[in-house]
């Protein structure tokens, strides 16, 4: 029977794999990093967009390998300014102050604590009787009612000053007894409502006395306004060089980075050229 199915007879002969991958008339595929060049416009546009930025990128990172790069030159300018911080820092010292002569050790005795407003807390000082009280209206305050402070009610704060004491230091050696006597009066407040023991064998050169740090007056439970506000500033001025240097090691990482980054931005600029001539070659 003669082989009138001329495709099947061509089919069978074919034996080999078919070898062509691509249609007869179409371009063969090229490599996946290099698209087949078609003149595109818009492409072209956006590629030229792009090697701006990237003519930028290795401008920013051949500017971070030269020698004199403005990174450096922030960097010795927050140094400079670090170094003037640290100085300041150095020389926050107590102001000298007159000598503050020492109160007496006359004892302490508690007489009444009581914490819910209104308040009292009285106590005698030798024979002087010292008394705080709150006020009675209560401050509403949002959603809860604040405690009303202590304030001094009555005594003869004269009749505890130092003996020795020079006639100028005497307004001030009152205001600070007063401040002292309480921080003295909110802490047995404060030990009552929370249950805590009073505390014993308590004497006025324990409620003030001379600071050993800065020989201004601290009060009872070694709160010392003069170091407090050293303190504080010594902290401001800490966390000021903290951060000073934090800036300048953000400078210096960047510049590290854009150095380092310098072999890839060129190899994309130059891929993005040779991207950019084979489209325009396609015209
Ligand atoms: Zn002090």
């Amino acid at each position: 029977m003669p082989n009138w199915k001329f495709w099947e007879r061509h089919e069978s002969d074919a034996g080999q794999p078919h070898r062509r991958t691509a249609p007869a008339g179409e371009i063969p595929r090229p490599a996946a990093n290099q698209p087949q060049a078609v003149y595109d416009p818009q492409r072209l546009n956006a590629l030229r967009r792009r090697r701006e930025a990237l003519i930028f990128d290795v401008e920013q990172s051949e500017l971070a390998t030269r020698p004199d790069n403005p990174w450096l030159a922030r960097i010795a300018l927050l140094d400079e300014t670090r170094r003037t911080v640290e100085a300041e820092l150095a020389l926050v010292e107590p102001l000298p102050l007159p000598p503050r002569p020492e109160f007496d050790s006359k004892p302490v005795r508690i007489d009444t604590v009581r914490w819910e407003d209104p308040a009292i807390v009285a106590f005698l000082v030798g024979n002087e009787r010292i008394e705080f009280v709150s006020e009675l209206d209560w401050a509403e305050r949002g959603a809860y009612i604040a405690r009303n402070e202590l304030v001094f009610e009555s005594g003869d704060l004269d009749r505890l000053l130092p003996g020795e004491l020079p006639i100028e230091m005497v307004v001030e050696t009152r205001e600070r007894l007063e401040e002292a006597l309480f921080i003295f009066a909110s802490d047995l407040r404060r030990r009552a409502e929370q249950d805590e023991p009073m505390p014993r064998d308590v004497t006025l050169d324990l409620i003030i006395q001379v600071c050993p740090v800065c020989g201004d007056w601290r009060a009872w439970g070694g709160y010392c306004p003069t170091c407090t506000e050293l303190d504080q500033r010594r902290e401001r001025l800490r966390r000021e060089i903290e951060r000073i240097r934090s800036d300048a090691n953000a400078e210096r990482e960047e510049r590290e980075k854009l150095a380092d980054r310098l072999p890839v931005a060129l190899r994309r600029l130059a891929d993005t050229d040779q991207e950019i001539a084979r489209i325009e070659a396609a015209r």
